[in-house]
């Protein structure tokens, strides 16, 4: 691959402190060099920059890494934009409806499981995220777990097995059953495709000792675990994710003063999920309170068909900020490196020499943009390890000239 000089940055944002103005080191007139190898060469001063094979000029506009999201569940067949509808007319959202996708994804075939997975995904792209973790969870049996994290594995090395996303309709009346299979003959069948181990730690999914028992099971066989606390109510999920020394703990919705102490006095990521909210209604986590106790916080979308159907970090960063008392340089940093040290990712969420070139490009002076302007679709560009894809008719310019 040649080596790329992208010129004439107007603002970039490194997310390294040391380069520039805090909380971002942001540069301003700046400019970047991909190496051969995909990874970032270089970044400086436009006056400074070196020569390259081939230079872009991003015309003054805003360059930041590529959004990091930590959390999604993109293997999944069907539609449930009525149960959206209803939830608008007033129905309340309940963790029940996870059933209705479990049925249309074991009915579905892998070509239609992988089309829908490579359009989400495409989706997600244009919108400038790069890095993407994908849970399964809709399968619920040995072989559709599996499959979904074979799937899951050919786009990312991110997948994380979540057998234990909800007792299946078929083991409703013997639901230590379930757990044992989880951890037993599903986690043989799914370990190897997996990085992570996850639980849907939550009253009417699993309780705290199966969330346990789930996650020790994973982390015998290698896996890492991760958390889905306190979405619809308290419970024990953030302290189990601290004591099992969780990369992350997400939703976090409903927090005592304990939670939040664990969370600040630990290097469990607090993985915030707006998205869903806004589409169930619910209160918004408290941000703040997490950000001014010092915990870790990132930013991810958590796309499903049923809580949340967004692939749009830009919409979740709006959020963050209108929502939940997140400044736009705090939400940016949650969405890029927030979501990078959720994943225990240091390659990712920054654009530093040796980190990979992936970064979004703006059509905007700064990424306030992206909560001033909620709803525009102001990613043009983005790189992924040194790739260019441009996804707005006005796209980057591009030379072999050297600048003159
Ligand atoms: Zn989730």
């Amino acid at each position: 691959m040649p080596t790329t000089l992208l010129d004439r940055i107007g603002l970039l944002v490194t997310n390294e402190p040391s380069y520039g103005s805090p909380p971002l080191g942001e540069i301003r007139d700046a400019a970047l060099v991909a190496g051969d190898d995909g990874r970032i060469a270089w970044v400086g001063r436009s006056a400074d920059a070196p020569a390259a094979d081939t230079r872009m000029d991003a015309g003054g506009r805003c360059v930041l890494p590529g959004f990091v999201d930590s959390h999604t569940h993109l293997v999944f067949a069907g539609d449930r934009a009525e149960e959206f509808a209803a939830r608008m007319a007033g129905q309340p959202y309940e963790a029940g409806g996870i059933r209705t996708t479990v049925a249309a994804t074991r009915a579905a075939t892998v070509d239609q499981l992988s089309s829908t997975l490579a359009r989400l995904l495409a989706e997600m792209r244009r919108q400038g995220t790069t890095t993407v973790e994908i849970k399964s969870g809709y399968g619920l049996t040995v072989r559709d777990e599996q499959r979904a994290l074979a799937l899951a594995e050919r786009f990312t090395p991110e997948t994380t097995y979540l057998g234990a996303h909800l007792v299946p309709d078929e083991f409703a009346d013997r639901p230590e059953a379930y757990v044992d299979l989880v951890t037993s003959d599903m986690l043989d069948a799914c370990a190897p495709h997996a990085a992570w181990i996850d639980v849907f730690c939550e009253r009417g999914a699993f309780d705290a000792d199966a969330s346990r028992a789930v996650l020790e099971a994973g982390m015998a066989r290698g896996l890492r675990p991760r958390v889905h606390a306190n979405q619809l109510g308290p419970g024990p999920g953030v302290r189990l994710a601290v004591e099992m020394g969780a990369a992350s703990a997400d939703h976090c919705t409903y927090l005592t003063g304990e939670d939040v102490d664990a969370l600040a006095g630990s290097d469990t990521v607090a993985t915030l999920l707006p998205g869903v909210e806004f589409s169930t209604r619910h209160p918004y986590p408290d941000a703040r309170r997490l950000l001014d106790a010092g915990a870790a916080v990132a930013l991810a979308t958590d796309c499903n068909p049923g809580s949340c159907f967004t692939s749009s970090m830009p919409f979740c960063i709006a959020l963050a900020v209108r929502e939940m008392g997140m400044t736009p340089a705090e939400a940016v940093w949650s969405a890029t490196v927030g979501g990078a040290r959720a994943l225990r990712r240091d390659d990712v969420g920054r654009l530093a020499p040796g980190a990979g070139a992936d970064l979004a490009v703006l059509d905007a002076p700064s990424y306030v943009h992206l909560a001033y302007r909620p709803g525009v679709p102001l990613v043009t560009d983005v790189w992924l390890r040194g790739r260019h894809f441009g996804a707005a008719p006005r796209d980057l310019t591009e030379s072999g000239d050297q600048p003159g």
